[in-house]
């Protein structure tokens, strides 16, 4: 069982380097996302002829919809340097400040998970952004002289799975925000095809579409159950990824029907037979579990909640009709409506 990790759910660790060879490498190698792609590739069209530095950009959405594969495509659409650091890695000022001189005219900087940036780095970056400028303390105690420093043009880019968390100072200074959305069955098949073909693995169409129906609407997700039915194909058969294979890879990994793994469904069968079927409170039910209440809110929750088999109510978590029936359970009869 040691792919479970791979296959759980939706974590943002989940591909980790995995993710490099399945990546595309320019913007037109992406599938879907057509709007964000179109406005994209006209304001890098546009900072090439004038030959200045694109405008700042932040790309927000939830994990694995391709944030990251955008960021690192621009600078090969411009043929300009890239430096990539994270949100939680710079504590203070001083850890930014050696990206920040050593950016290149029109280079790339992406800081993932900005969000997580503490304030006073947040601060420190709106000069940085806006003048291009950063103020250097040089110098300790009484000789300690503030210095003015000018940096080269460069362009930010930022990716963030919770923009609101943003200061609106910070987020006002990208000139171009991006929101990545969920991808259709239609997308998914044909990532899932050509990451087959990268990995160098036949795969019938039927096959794609089912394990394109069971990735959660998500590009990473398809990838990571890809490479587990391949495992299982060249492990059990000759290594070709049939309809049958596909199915009997995924049952095997706990993927059901509708993607939800193994946790999603003790999420959902802890309410119904703890709870009656809600309403619950989130650390009940995780406590019940046995689970930290942040991984079921952030890994468990939002694909259950999107596709509607649980709804927040104020008094808690309640799983609807759909929940029920996709557990086969029956809904306790209520005289009335349940109280939400
Ligand atoms: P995020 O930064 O939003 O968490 P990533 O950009 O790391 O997501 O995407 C995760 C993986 O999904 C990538 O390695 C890539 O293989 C695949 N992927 C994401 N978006 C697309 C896309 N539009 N077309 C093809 N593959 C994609």
């Amino acid at each position: 069982m040691a792919r479970e990790p791979i296959l759980g759910n939706n974590r943002d660790s989940d591909g980790g380097d995995e993710d490099r060879d399945l990546r595309p490498q320019r913007m037109s190698e992406m599938i879907g996302q057509r709007e964000v792609f179109e406005r994209l590739k006209i304001a890098i069209d546009a900072a090439e002829i004038r030959g200045e530095a694109l405008g700042h950009v932040l790309f927000d959405g939830p994990p694995g919809l391709g944030k990251t594969t955008f960021a690192m495509c621009i600078p090969r659409e411009l043929g300009v340097s890239i430096q990539l650091t994270s949100g939680p890695v710079l504590k203070a000022p001083k850890d930014l400040v050696p990206y920040l001189t050593n950016a290149e005219e029109r280079s790339i900087l992406f800081i993932d998970e900005i969000h997580r940036l503490p304030r006073i780095v947040e601060e420190y970056l709106y000069t940085a952004m806006e003048d291009f400028r950063i103020d250097l303390v040089l110098g300790e105690g009484v000789n300690a002289r503030t210095h003015n420093l000018w940096l080269k043009p460069y362009t930010l880019v930022g990716a963030t799975t919770r923009a609101g968390m943003l200061s609106g100072p910070l987020r006002d200074r990208f000139q171009i925000r991006e929101h990545l959305g969920f991808y259709s069955v239609d997308e998914l098949t044909e990532i899932i095809r050509r990451s087959a073909k990268k990995l160098d693995v036949d795969i019938y169409n039927d096959a794609a579409v089912e394990i394109a129906t069971r990735s959660r609407d998500t590009p990473r997700i398809a990838n990571n159950r890809l490479r587990w039915v391949r495992d299982y194909a060249t492990s059990r058969a000759d290594g070709r990824i049939t309809l049958e294979i596909a199915r009997a890879a995924l049952q095997m990994a706990g993927i059901d029907a509708l993607g939800l793994a193994p946790l999603d469904r003790k999420y959902l069968d802890t309410i119904i037979r703890v709870f009656g079927g809600g309403p619950a409170g989130l650390e009940a039910i995780a406590h019940t579990m046995n689970a930290s209440p942040d991984t079921i809110a952030d890994e468990v929750e939002p694909y259950l909640l999107r596709i509607e088999l649980v709804v927040r109510s104020p008094r808690g978590r309640v799983v609807t009709s759909k929940g029920f029936q996709h557990l086969q359970m029956r809904e306790p009869k209520a005289d009335g409506p349940r109280l939400f």
